[in-house]
């Protein structure tokens, strides 16, 4: 099998009271779990099986007879990366390199946050918030559905699903106020500063 489910790198009720033990049972046991089983049937007998994940996306990008493919592969290796930039007590302004970047970048961590925040509200529909590395400096940017970074050749750093299930049993539709409460206080800035490098 090309891909596994992850376990939470924490318990499942780590991240409330601003993600409750509820979505993610949900989210992670649910949700991503059927990704990564659609994922391992749709590979199954293409010789895809074995490859990296992130080559799967990368061969099988824009090809329509293969859109199921990539939209599983893609939302499996999007939530496995996105459990990592969460963390008990994360959020807020960074440290390290990523705090340095982040000012050269976008000329303050106020901005930056603004930016990330914006981009997530204004994703029409299911899709991705990210902060990326493109040609040496930090961006933000949205993807819609389970496109990816990754599949372009960006290298994300971070990222907060704004698909609904993501949030609708703690905010309903209240997404601005999911995202804001991502930002001050689950974000893990260790995390971010590690793929930075
Ligand atoms: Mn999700």
């Amino acid at each position: 099998m090309a891909l596994t489910l992850p376990d939470l790198p924490y318990a499942k009720n780590a991240l409330e009271p601003h993600i409750s033990a509820k979505t993610l049972e949900f989210h992670h046991g649910k949700h991503h779990k059927a990704y990564v089983d659609n994922a391992n049937k749709l590979l199954s007998g293409t010789g895809l099986e074995k490859e990296d994940p992130e080559k799967i996306l990368k061969e099988v990008a824009g090809d329509v007879s293969r859109i199921g493919i990539f939209n599983n592969v893609a939302q499996a290796w999007n939530h496995a990366f996105f459990w990592n930039c969460l963390k008990t007590g994360g959020g807020g302004r960074p440290t390290g390199k990523v705090a340095k970047q982040i000012d050269a970048d976008f000329g303050s961590y106020e901005k930056f946050s603004e930016d990330l925040k914006n981009t997530g509200v204004t994703q029409f529909g299911s899709g991705w918030a990210w902060l990326v590395l493109k040609s040496g400096r930090l961006e933000v940017m949205k993807t819609a559905n389970a496109d990816t970074p990754v599949a372009h050749g960006i290298k994300p750093l971070l990222t907060i699903d704004v698909w609904e299930h993501a949030y609708y049993l703690d905010y309903q539709n209240r997404r601005p106020d999911f995202l804001q409460a991502v930002i001050d206080n689950l974000i893990n800035w260790d995390f971010v500063n590690s793929r930075l490098g």
